[in-house]
């Protein structure tokens, strides 16, 4: 093994390779990021290295001597980045990235951070915005069949013991008596699985419940909790929005809330965080309606990597090539299950999340309340990981509530003329996964250019447009003015006049801004703009009246801008601007 630098936007990053053979080729792959500091990373370098020296001790890798005799000399070698666009690293590149841009930072920085909080920033805070608007508009706005809600974070601590979230919602610390490095693992796991460190064994140091306590009230303060889940409050208020809407099942309540759990070991940037928002909602149908009208074959022609439970079992990784058609022919799941998963996967798409593979959860793993789960897995740069998932909840909630509260759960259906507690499937999303897996693949660090042109998808873009005029020039800057003052009425956009013509280009790049909008000399003349296209630097020529119009086709509708107007000569703009700009 040997530490690794590079240089990625003019600052250094440290990275433990190893080498291989791979089909009689020498094979480079990163181990672990090790920070920006030669000697922390070598520092670090060194403990990781002992602990696979003591792993190997215990006979785990077969080839450890040889990557001990190569750690000691840790020499530093010089990798030229091999092609012009580079992805994410690691995680941490991103979070420094996110802090950098004032996108995402630790909570209470100045005091030190917050272990698992965070803070969003001016432009983090729009980018999650427009998440979850984009989300409410998928499955709440653009469908008849569901309504939303918004529920308190602190309810009372009935709907917890009835939930079964007081009794069961615990995960068990664990520390490896190898590197003993402390972790939690979920029950199903205490005895399965080994350090994801060194491979050594866990020793249990207890259980925890990851509901957070609080008190309310002064003089005689009752216990509560802080909401682990959203789910509870659609369970509770589930008759009282079923009256006022007028739903008729099969319906559904959907919302996206802050969330809070009291986790052992908070990692991974946003992933495993204390505070975190969950979109969910809960569908409800009567039992007896097997068929699900909704699905039709362009759900059941969604292809699937799928690992399903068996194979898991049978202790192999192996993804299996399937679609949504023939895991509901293989029982697997229910018809209306089939759909939401289905449903699921077509929004995940259409905000580019691509990389997804769907896991069947495993019999002994299954949450106390669900007959059948599948999770939602990421591609993200440290591995396959939830990013969402369904769960088929049966009547458990519903019946539970009827039992604690003594208030019937019960509706009338329509269409079955019978009285019935409805079945629930519940598709649920972490929303701060969804932004990091967004954030993870809109970013590629251009080696031409030097700098991270975030590729976000246009419609969640945080600022969708920067104006400014090519030169300081008063009736350029009076024109720039009033196409801002138009175009904010519909979207957030900036107003960027210093620095040069480049420099804003690549700032608006950096934070993933689709046009840059230019005034120059042509303008006084035409009435038009130029308008500079994030991904490829390409320019167009646009009337100012049609502008606001054309932004909304490009944005939403996925056409592209450069369709929209006569190419500009970019290289003579550029060297006019700077001839132009010594003159004043
Ligand atoms: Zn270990």
């Amino acid at each position: 093994m040997f530490v690794v630098k590079k240089k990625i936007h003019g600052r250094d990053y440290f990275y433990l390779n190893e080498t291989h053979r791979e089909k009689g080729k020498v094979v480079s792959k990163c181990v672990a990021y090790l920070g920006k500091d030669k000697a922390e990373a070598d520092k670090k370098a060194k403990k990781i290295i002992e602990k696979i020296k003591s792993a190997s001790a215990s006979s785990r890798l077969g080839q450890s001597k040889e990557i001990i005799s190569q750690g000691e000399k840790k020499e530093i070698v010089e990798i030229q980045p091999p092609e012009e666009i580079l992805a994410l690293k690691s995680i941490e590149e991103l979070a420094n990235f996110c802090k950098e841009k004032g996108f995402v930072f630790r909570s209470s920085d100045i005091y030190g951070g917050l272990s698992g909080f965070w803070d969003y920033g001016p432009l983090g805070v729009e980018l999650f915005n427009n998440l979850k608007k984009d989300w409410w508009n998928f499955f709440v706005n653009g469908r008849e069949d569901m309504v939303g809600m918004d529920a308190s974070i602190i309810s009372h601590p009935k709907i917890w013991e009835a939930s079964g979230h007081v009794a069961n919602f615990s995960d068990v610390a664990v520390i490896c008596k190898q590197c003993k490095k402390s972790t939690k693992l979920d029950k199903s796991e205490v005895g399965k699985v080994k350090c994801d460190n060194c491979g050594g064994e866990y020793i249990v140091q207890g259980e925890f419940n990851l509901m957070f306590k609080t008190k309310i009230g002064a003089l005689d303060a009752s216990e509560a909790y802080l909401r682990g889940e959203t789910a509870q409050g659609m369970f509770s208020d589930f008759k009282i929005i079923q009256q006022t809407s007028r739903m008729q099942l099969p319906f559904g309540i959907a919302q996206i809330g802050r969330c809070f759990r009291n986790e052992i070991a908070p990692r991974d940037f946003l992933f495993r965080s204390r505070e975190f928002h969950i979109g969910e909602f809960e569908f409800f149908i009567n039992p007896e309606e097997k068929k699900c009208d909704k699905l039709d074959d362009k759900h059941l022609k969604i292809k699937i990597k799928l690992l399903d439970a068996q194979t898991q079992e049978k202790n192999e990784g192996v993804l299996r090539n399937t679609t949504i058609g023939e895991i509901l022919n293989e029982g697997k799941l229910e018809e209306w299950h089939a759909y939401w998963l289905a449903e699921q996967i077509l929004w995940f798409n259409s905000i580019g999340l691509t990389e997804i593979k769907i896991r069947e959860h495993r019999k002994d793993e299954l949450s106390h309340y669900s007959s059948a789960t599948f999770d939602i897995d990421y591609e993200y740069i440290f591995g396959s990981k939830e990013v969402g998932g369904i769960a088929n909840r049966g009547q458990f909630d519903l019946t539970n509530h009827e039992k604690q509260s003594k208030v019937s759960m019960q509706i009338f259906d329509e269409k079955y003329k019978n009285k019935l507690i409805p079945k629930v499937i519940e598709p649920t999303f972490g929303m701060e996964r969804v932004f990091m897996a967004i954030l993870s693949k809109a970013y590629n660090y251009n080696k031409d250019k030097d700098y991270v042109i975030l590729k976000l998808p246009l419609s969640l873009a945080p600022i969708k447009a920067a104006v400014f005029p090519i030169i300081k020039k008063p009736e350029y800057e009076k024109i720039a003015e009033e196409i801002i003052e138009d175009l904010m009425k519909e979207w957030k956009v900036s107003y960027d006049k210093s620095g040069s013509i480049g420099r804003r280009y690549a700032r608006n790049d950096e934070i993933g801004t689709p046009y840059c909008i230019t005034i120059d000399d042509q303008t006084a003349e035409d009435k038009t703009v130029t308008v500079r296209w994030r991904d490829t630097g390409e320019q167009v020529r646009i009337k100012i009246k049609e502008l606001k119009e054309v932004l909304r086709q490009t944005l939403y509708d996925g056409k592209n801008i450069l369709s929209y107007g006569k190419k500009v000569d970019t290289r003579k703009k550029e060297v006019d601007a700077s001839l132009k700009g010594k003159q004043d």
